[in-house]
């Protein structure tokens, strides 16, 4: 299958992709690893006029650390990259630990960290794990650039907060904390599939082994990754014993409205969510315990 024509132009720097974006706005579409945008295109599902593609910005491919910890990554950064990189192991093993579940190793050759979120599949991993882990994003323009907060970012199927003059450029996510368990779980009809449904989740204690913070954060289940406080504040000031992860867990499912698809029944995602929580909230709870924080 073959693409509708369109006008190509292939940027070598920031400021020239930026001002090409200024000129034709919504009538471009950035190409970052095509992964998602040459399907979309060969399906005649997006038919842009212009693309411009970014491939030989190398400014734009980087994992950094940051100066009070945590670090930052280029857009371009090809998810096998992050997948290898000893800095996102050292500094981040959940958001490691979700990088070999998007797809399969070619995509993930091609594939970008600044693709996935711009493209904001509701069933992939970064827009979640992003929202989990509070990260912040770089948008630029012509004229300046602005940050905004992975939870502000997604705003439907497929929508997010870019408007068509911006390029993400940068992710952000915060220092690690060590004593936190985290755990990511997911089921997919086959391995490299997107996700039918899915979940990661962060555990924090206070020094008297009670549940200081959590946070769960569901994907496949709605138009955008769900954060569900309320099954957050459920295991806030618990023990995490094991009554306290299954109601937790089914706070998450009830609090749930998932569409139904070719994939899978709403009934059968709102019912294997909280499967997945539960068996989320234990892993990471037994990560608590390996570390001897609980
Ligand atoms: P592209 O396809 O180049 O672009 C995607 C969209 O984002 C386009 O609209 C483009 O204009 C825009 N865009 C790209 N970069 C920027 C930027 N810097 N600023 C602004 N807009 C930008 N993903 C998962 O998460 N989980 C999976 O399990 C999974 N399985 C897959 C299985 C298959 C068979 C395939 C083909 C893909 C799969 N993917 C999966 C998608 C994969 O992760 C893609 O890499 C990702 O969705 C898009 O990244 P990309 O760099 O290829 O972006």
């Amino acid at each position: 299958m073959k693409p509708p024509s369109f006008e190509f132009h292939s940027p070598q720097n920031l400021p020239e992709t930026l001002e090409l974006l200024k000129r034709y706005g919504s009538d471009a579409k950035i190409l970052a690893g095509g992964q998602s945008l040459m399907p979309l295109m060969n399906l005649r599902l997006v038919r842009p006029k212009v693309i411009i593609d970014i491939n030989r910005i190398a400014e734009l491919a980087y994992i950094n650390a940051a100066a009070g910890g945590g670090f930052a990554t280029g857009a371009l950064t090809r998810h096998r990259a992050l997948e290898r990189s000893g800095l996102v192991h050292e500094q981040n093993p959940l958001l490691a630990a979700a990088l070999p579940l998007i797809g399969h190793i070619q995509i993930r050759n091609r594939g970008t960290i600044g693709g996935s979120l711009a493209h904001a599949d509701p069933a992939a991993e970064l827009p979640a794990l992003a929202v989990l882990l509070e990260a912040e994003f770089v948008l630029c323009r012509f004229n300046g650039q602005r940050v905004i907060q992975a939870k502000d970012f997604f705003q439907s199927y497929w929508a997010t907060a870019l408007e068509p003059t911006e390029l993400l450029t940068e992710i952000r996510f915060s220092v690690w904390n060590r004593q936190c368990g985290w755990a990511i779980q997911e089921i997919s009809r086959r391995q490299g599939d997107f996700a039918m449904a899915g979940v990661a989740t962060l555990l924090m204690l206070n020094g008297h082994n009670t549940c200081e913070n959590a946070r769960i954060v569901l994907f496949g289940v709605g138009a955008t990754p769900v954060r569900i406080e309320k099954a957050e504040a459920a295991l806030q000031g618990t023990r995490l014993h094991s009554r306290d992860l299954t109601e937790a867990a089914r706070v998450v499912s009830e609090g749930l409205d998932p569409d139904s698809d070719v994939h899978a029944s709403s009934a059968y995602r709102k019912e294997v969510a909280g499967v997945l929580t539960r068996r989320a909230l234990e892993a990471a709870q037994q990560r608590l315990v390996e570390a001897n924080v609980a």
